[in-house]
């Protein structure tokens, strides 16, 4: 099975679409995709060739990493903006570490970081941002709280990665509908991780009850299996985003449903990528939004089995998913 690459035989799986039908904004990508000026350069030719305008570069950093990048990518601030992580240097023996994380945050504010992110939770705790992991610690601990006040002040969104799709905390069995992407990411042998619902109610927590703060949960919350409970809480809290990146092949097996998701909340859904910065990546994306194509592949990208399935998006939706909720966000 591991080597099963089928070809689409179906008239209906259509062709490429080899550049966005409007103008992109990407809200999920990452610096370490081009990490010398000439990879950037070329980073920057595609964008141009495919139609992305700027991409918003989720760098995780602090401190001293996050100023060397901002020295790099300055450059070019038009194509790219720099998200950054928290410092959670001391955060389980130094009384003072939530003084020191605002503190580091309001710098990499002031250089630039136009936001926060990706903050990522797999359910056994805070463990992207550099240099230091949070083990334990959970977005809505008491601890966090001023921080997340803090980057409402700020006009910072929080970009945050909760949770993983429910096939990974599944038993790898025949039975197991994700297998063979599950396999690999894999959450069901961690000893006392915490379940997706948990997660899908730590994230709540911080959003309830931090109303004056933005957060994006990105991957459309790692929900694509069961996409009513990020609706309720779209529906619930104005101050939620979700984004796609990433996740285009989980939510293409259900395109109509998915579609019918993004209508409804046409007004708070970005526009992502998550998946390197190669032209057949972008291509790929353009096709699932934009088309009704179906039954198609693209082994490359991802790992599972599935055929992939269009949304065919309305322009209309197109255009606030693709760029104008991310201009509103950002320019707040
Ligand atoms: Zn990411």
């Amino acid at each position: 099975m591991k080597d099963y690459r089928p070809e689409s035989l179906y008239k209906a799986a259509g062709s490429e679409v080899d550049k966005a039908r409007y103008p992109v904004i990407d809200m999920h990508s990452h610096n370490q995709y081009a990490e010398s000026p000439e990879e950037i350069r070329e980073w920057i030719q595609t964008m141009d060739e495919v139609g992305i305008e700027k991409a918003i570069l989720l760098t995780k950093a602090t401190g001293a990493q996050f100023d060397s990048l901002h020295a790099v990518f300055s450059q070019w601030e038009d194509r790219f903006e720099l998200w950054c992580g928290i410092d959670y240097t001391g955060y389980e023996t130094d009384e003072n570490f939530t003084e020191n994380a605002i503190e580091e945050l309001e710098r990499l504010h002031d250089m630039g970081a136009g936001g926060i992110g990706e903050l990522g939770d797999k359910g056994e705790g805070l463990f992207y941002s550099t240099p230091t992991q949070a083990f334990g610690m959970h977005i809505d601990d008491p601890r966090m709280s001023p921080i997340l006040d803090k980057a409402g002040q700020l006009n910072m969104p929080i970009h945050v990665h909760m949770a993983e799709p429910i096939w990974m905390y599944q038993e790898m069995d025949s039975t197991n509908d994700g297998l063979m992407n599950a396999y690999e990411w894999r959450l069901d042998n961690k000893a006392g991780i915490k379940s997706h619902d948990q997660m899908m109610q730590i994230l709540e927590n911080a959003v309830r009850d931090h109303p004056n703060t933005t957060f994006i949960a990105a991957h459309m919350a790692n929900s694509a299996y069961d996409l009513s409970n990020l609706d309720r809480m779209l529906d619930t809290y104005p101050n939620l985003y979700s984004e796609i990146g990433a996740r285009y092949s989980e939510l293409s097996q259900t395109p109509r449903h998915v579609a019918a998701f993004i209508n409804k909340h046409q007004d708070r859904i970005f526009y992502g990528t998550d998946m390197g910065r190669s032209p057949e990546m972008y291509k790929t994306t353009f096709k699932i939004l934009e088309t009704e194509d179906e039954h198609f592949y693209r082994h490359d990208l991802f790992g599972y089995h599935w055929s992939l399935n269009g949304f065919g998006l309305e322009d209309n939706v197109l255009q606030k998913v693709y760029r104008n909720n991310a201009l509103k966000l950002l320019n707040q």
